[in-house]
């Protein structure tokens, strides 16, 4: 039997004045996945999570979410309220509220800003929020006002924003860009523990952090799916020291 998948991209083109970022583009995935996503700048990653959220329309193609709503006819808030969750480059947090109303503020049922401030908060939101900063390692910065985090903490704080959306399918760009080894590492530790409850895609450049993480990784160069399969497969494919690495492999003549 076909595992169920939670996303299935085909045929996708998106064109920027003649350039073709993406171009027939066919990606799967399971529910439940962590799948890693690398290649070269330009290779149109984030561009392909713009595709998936709405907030750019691919000129061509379907991209089915679950069993079979097209993503392409909803826009960026429809897309996020049935359960694509997406976490941008530069961590937006609440700066001068604290790590626990920054949970808050982003439950799914969240009432608005001041509502949820100056309403009472029930036992078991309490408990909801606790839980995710459990998860993201910031249970003892509960007080803390965000704006004094580090920044890997508010990295993983605008996780957990995500986390109170209670995503289906967390998209992930580049996470540990300015981050240190070992909030890199946490940051691995911690996107691992969300699967399989969410889906999650990361989009990353550092090879020391996709091989932690990775189960299958996708690369993607000029638009399209150059190969997939384990780290040590992707790393050992000839098209891939090609393009993505940029040098031919020693001993193969050229
Ligand atoms: P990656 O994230 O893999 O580095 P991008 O998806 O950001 O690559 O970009 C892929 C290509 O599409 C790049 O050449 C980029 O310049 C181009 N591109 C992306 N967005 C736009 C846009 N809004 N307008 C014009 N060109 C764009
Ligand atoms: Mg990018």
């Amino acid at each position: 039997m076909k595992p169920e998948f939670i996303l299935a991209i085909e045929g996708a083109n998106k064109t920027f004045e003649g350039f073709r970022a993406i171009r027939d583009l066919h990606f799967y995935m399971d529910r439940g996945e962590l799948r890693t996503i690398i290649g070269p700048n330009g290779a149109g990653k984030t561009t392909l999570l713009d595709l998936i959220t709405g907030r750019s329309k691919p000129d061509s193609g379907r991209i089915e979410f679950e069993k079979d709503t097209d993503l392409t006819r909803l826009n960026e808030y429809q897309i996020n309220r049935l359960g694509v969750g997406r976490k941008f480059q530069t961590p937006s947090v609440y700066t001068d509220h604290t790590v626990f109303e920054n949970i808050l503020l982003s439950l799914q049922d969240n009432r608005g800003v001041f509502a949820a401030l100056f309403s009472r908060i029930t036992p078991a939101q309490r408990d909801q929020i606790r839980g995710i900063l459990a998860t993201v390692g910031l249970a003892d910065k509960a007080d803390w006002i965000a704006g004094n985090l580090a920044h890997g903490q508010k990295q993983w704080l605008e996780i957990g924003m995500l986390l109170a959306q209670n995503p289906k399918l967390l998209l992930v760009d580049e996470p540990t860009a300015g981050m240190t080894d070992e909030e890199t590492a946490r940051t691995g530790e911690l996107l691992m523990s969300l699967v399989p409850k969410h889906s999650v895609v990361v989009i990353e450049h550092d090879m020391t952090f996709v091989r932690q993480i990775a189960r299958k990784v996708t690369v993607l160069h000029e638009g399209s799916v150059l190969c997939e399969g384990t780290v040590d497969q992707v790393q050992n494919d000839e098209r891939v020291i090609e393009v993505y690495l940029g040098r031919k492999k020693k001993g193969d003549g050229a």
